[in-house]
This record gives C-alpha cells, structure tokens and sequence, in this order.
C-alpha cells in the first residue's frame, strides 16, 4: 500500500507515474521602507522600468505560446497585459508613491492585496481563480524590481510530477513539456486559466489538493491518477504494475476514441443525435472543434465579464464575433448573462439577498437592468450578421418574461435598422429550461420560443430542492431521480407537441452513465464540454433507442432513487466498463 492519498480535482486527465520535485517558485520579498521627497521621482522611474520590462516578458511569452501551442491560449496574456497597461493602477501606484512616500514593492502589495481580497470574497470559482493571474504578475513586478532571476519550470534534467503551491498560467505554459509528466497544485479549479492551459498542453494536472504540498518530499515516487482526481505518495510494486497497465489501457481507449472525431453520431437503429460544445472563454473553442462538434450550443457569456463594470457594446461584440466567425457556418447558442446565484460579480453587488439561487439571477437580473441587458442584446444581434447566431435567455421561468425580453429584443433591433447596422432579423430566439415552473409549464412557453435547451444543473437543484453547490445535500443531488426523469420526460414531450427542438446543456449531458437515459427520453441533441464528447459519442453508436427507452422504464418503475441510482450504475458500466468508472 502507498504511504498516503493526496485527494484533489481533475483538471486535465491522464495517469503518470514518476518522482516528485516540489517547486517553491520565485520567491517574493516584499521590502517596505520610507523614501524621501527627492527619492520620489526616482522611484516612480524603478517602477515604470519594471513596468515596461514585465510587459516585455509577457509578450514575449505570448508569443511563444502563440508559435508552440495556439493564438488563443496566448490570448490568455493578453488580459494580463490589460492589468499591466490599465492607465488607472498605473496613475494609482503613482499617486500612492507620491502622496505615502513608501517603496513601490510596498505600495504594489498593497494594490495587488486589495484585489485580491475583493475577488477572495467572491463565490465563483472562475473568479476566485484569476487571483492567480493577478499573482502571476504581481510576482514578475516584484522580481524584476529587485532584479531577482524568475525560476521556472522551462528547463528540467529529467522527468518529475511537479507539486506547488500555485502554478501561474505562464509558469504552465512555459513548463517543459518533455520532463513535466503531471502536475499537482493546491489551489485551483477546473476553470482556472493554469487548467485550460493544462488540457491543451495534455499535461495531466490535478488542482485544489489544499496541503499536497506538505504531504510529499523532493525524490517521492508518486502515481497521479487524473481519473479519479488522487495521488498516491510511494506506492506498492502491485499498486505500480496496476496503474501501468490501467495507463496501458487508457492509452489505447484515447486513441481508439479519437478516431470518432469524424465518425457521425448515430445510433445503431440509425437515430442522428448532435453534439454541442458549451464554452465559457474563447480560449476554449479550438479544442471543441478539434473534438468534432457541430457548433456551440452554449456560450456563457457572463464568464467574460468578472469586472466591476459590464462591458461596452463594441468589446461584447468583438468577443461573441471571435467564436461566432471562428465556427461560421456552424450555429453558435450565446446565452444572455446569468449573473447571481453563485455567479456574483462586481457589477451585481447591490443586490445582496438573502436566498440568491431564488433572486435576481439570470433573465430576472437582466430585465431589472435593461439599458445593460439591451447593450448585450445589440452586441450579439450585430455578432449575427453572417447568420449563425441562436440567442437564449436563462432561467426562465413564466411566460411574461419571454414575452418581456423578446420586446426589448425587438426594440433594440428597431434601434440597429434605424442605424443601418448588420443583424439576423430572423435569429432564433431560445429559452433555458431550468427551472420547475418551465418545465410544468412547457408546452405554454413554446409558443413563444423558437428551441428549448434544458439546464439539468439548475432543474436537478431547483426540483429536489438541493443546492447545486452545498456539500452537505451533495448526496441528494441526483439526475436520476423520479421527479427529475419526469421533469425531462415532460419537457420533451411538449417540444415535440409544439414541434420546436429541445436540446441539453447542463453536465447530465456530458456525463456517459446519463446518455442512455436522455437518448431514452427523447432528446436527440446534447451540448457538452470537449473532453466528454469521445465517450458519448461512444456510447451513442453503441446503443438503439429501444433499449435506451426500456432502460428508462425500468428506471422509472424502481422505488427509491438510491436503488435506481445503483441499477442505472451496474448496468452502463457493464455495458461500457471502460467509459464509466
Ligand atoms: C444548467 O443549469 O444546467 C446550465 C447549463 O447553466 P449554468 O450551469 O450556467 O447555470
Ligand atoms: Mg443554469
């Protein structure tokens, strides 16, 4: 048996096996000290070099992303460009040095704490996780302003699984990839810009260990099981011979499952089933392409805007045309912001409720701010031009708030015709189904919208009455359960009736013990994160609508959801072993 079990969370998958190195990184000193009226104009000078020469680096660590990887992983740099030429911290500093006299470590420290803190407070996982690009280029500012040399992880002797407290996305996108077989970090999730990075690099990575780091020595043999999301620290011979020839196995499944990018996903009694890429940055979509999907089917906009301000129209219509022309002429879904719940930002601070998954989220958020929902509404319309654009609005949940925001579309399309710009007067205009209302009421809002997409994260949590975030109800939270099939099964049928499609997009999607139930209730058309889509379509061609239909309902017919749970469990993993673990 291994001496222990780091437990973490996958950011990019894959098992390897090798020695630990522990990286400290470049260590941060922070001096603080008084300067003097005639030191001022010398320190702001300190600054401005160290200013120009970390703007120097970033570039030309973009560009060597840019070359080795892909444009829009560099593009990752570009927002920590925008920091570093942000005219306002640049005159803040200043101003600071001028008006408190203290070094300008001191005073950087004490802007870069502040943001920090402010995005600490912050209950979005995505957010909290660009800390770690402030970090990133606070820590490059204090190198280069006391001349010390950055240690990375670009040059290794040999191969090792690196284990830190933090990995910046530079420090990840200048690794050596031939020596790095994995790396562990304690902070992070799986939106953090160092895990995207991670999976285009297909470097398996597990983040959030929390104390990895104080469970392991420099020379530790270690097994990362990016599977399972575990490290185990000095494994037994049998441990090791095992996870050989699961890495052996894995290796084989990868590659035999890529040569279904272009493989159509039909069942085996013919039934064509789509596959969608949900996206949340730009940076993402490369990857949902190479997967072979056939569009985007949902793209959540609110991920672009973590500021404290919403962005102009002009900025929202360059990043929706950046996906948008990228797939031409395959569709792109963009959702309208779904801001609130566990999404809070900046710009949504005055709204402190009380019970903030049933608040102003979402559609509600957007109709109770229209000047800024409508900024959106004419970003995306003039992003449709080419004609490949789908609008939808999340979490509806009464027919008067489609009726609502199809208006203040309309009006905002009144308002670009009289200003002869380009637009799609014909986008389909879509609604989320996630929550019980809509899902009830489904057959009533189908008159009003052109396709559904069913949000199962919110429809589980809104109908069991589990918090899609509370690790304590986290056992109650199952998409299998009776309510929830009903629920599906309700709002397929309504589709149907009404004849406009009815696609899904929440994770049930993306997750191969669940494709048999949806392909069984009806649903033909899936959006998904790239990395699920091999083992779907897998499962996809291996199936036929019969036996997925009576699959649920013998899932239907069992009393408890536990025993459905298990059933639903035995029976894809016997039929898949390999797909569901
Ligand atoms: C969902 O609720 O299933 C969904 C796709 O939306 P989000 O996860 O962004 O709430
Ligand atoms: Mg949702």
């Amino acid at each position: 048996m291994s001496d222990k079990i780091i437990r973490g969370i996958t950011a990019s998958p894959g098992i390897r096996i090798g020695k630990a190195l522990l990286f400290k990184g470049t260590k941060v000193v922070i001096p603080k000290y008084y300067i003097n009226d005639d030191e001022v104009q010398e320190e702001i000078e300190r600054f401005e070099d160290a200013l120009a020469k970390t703007k120097k680096e970033i570039i030309g660590i973009q560009s060597q992303v840019a070359r080795s990887l892909t444009k829009d992983l560099a593009d990752i740099f570009t927002s920590h460009l925008m920091v570093l030429e942000d005219p306002l911290i640049e005159q803040k500093a200043i101003d600071q040095i001028r008006d408190e006299h203290k070094n300008v470590e001191w005073i950087l420290n004490d802007i870069s704490l502040k943001l920090i803190q402010s995005l600490d407070s912050i209950e979005d996982d995505y957010l909290r996780e660009r800390i770690i690009d402030i970090s990133d280029i606070h820590k490059r500012l204090i190198a280069n302003l006391q001349e010390v040399e950055h240690t990375t992880l670009a040059k290794l002797d040999e191969e090792v699984v690196v284990f830190a407290t933090e990995l910046t996305p530079s420090d990840t996108a200048l690794l050596d990839r031939d020596n790095v077989l994995a790396f562990v970090t304690n902070v992070g999730g799986k939106t953090s810009h160092t895990a995207i990075i991670a999976r285009a690099l297909e470097i398996p990575a597990i983040v959030g260990t929390r104390n990895g780091t104080s469970n392991i020595k420099n020379g530790d043999r270690v097994i990362v099981d990016g599977v399972k999301g575990i490290i185990l620290v000095n494994p037994s011979t049998s441990e090791i011979r095992d996870y050989v020839t699961q890495q052996q196995e894995l290796l084989i499944l990868e590659h035999e499952l890529s040569k279904l990018t272009h493989l159509p996903s039909v069942t085996l009694d013919d039934a064509q089933i789509s596959i969608f890429g949900n996206i949340e940055l730009p940076e993402e979509m490369s990857q949902i392409r190479d997967h072979g999907a056939e569009g985007i089917g949902l793209y959540r906009s609110e991920f672009l805007f973590m500021d404290t301000y919403l962005a102009d129209e002009d900025t929202q219509f360059t990043q929706y045309s950046k996906v948008v022309d990228f797939f031409y002429p395959a569709p792109v879904t963009i959702r309208t912001i779904d801001v609130g719940g566990d999404k809070v930002y900046g710009f949504t601070e005055q709204y402190k409720e009380r019970n903030p998954f049933l608040g102003c989220r979402a559609i509600r958020f957007s109709l109770a701010n229209e000047d800024m929902f409508r900024t959106q509404l004419r970003a995306i319309l003039r992003a449709s031009y080419r004609k490949n654009v789908k609008l939808m609005f999340p979490m509806i949940s009464t027919v008067e708030e489609i009726i609502w925001a199809r208006k203040i579309t309309n009006e905002a399309k009144e308002e670009l015709k009289n200003e002869g710009k380009d637009f799609d007067d014909n986008i389909e205009l879509g609604i989320m189904i996630e929550v019980p209302s809509a899902a009830i009421n489904s057959e009533r809002l189908a008159k009003h919208a052109d396709f559904f997409s069913v949000g199962t994260n919110d429809l589980v949590q809104y109908t069991l009455a589990v918090d899609r975030i509370g690790e304590q109800v986290a056992y109650l939270y199952n998409p299998v359960d009776l309510a929830v099939l009903k629920m599906l099964k309700l709002i397929n049928e309504s589709s149907k009736r009404k004849n406009i499609p009815a696609s899904i997009c929440g994770e049930m999607a993306g997750e191969p013990l669940y494709t048999m139930i949806l392909l069984g209730l009806g649903f033909r058309s899936f959006s998904m994160a790239a990395t699920y889509m091999y083992p779907v379509k897998r499962i996809i061609r291996s199936v036929t609508i019969k036996e997925c239909e009576e699959l649920v309902d013998t899932l239907m017919d069992i009393e408890t959801t536990s025993d459905a749970d298990s059933f639903l469990q035995n029976h894809v993993k016997r039929k898949f072993p390999s797909l569901v673990k």
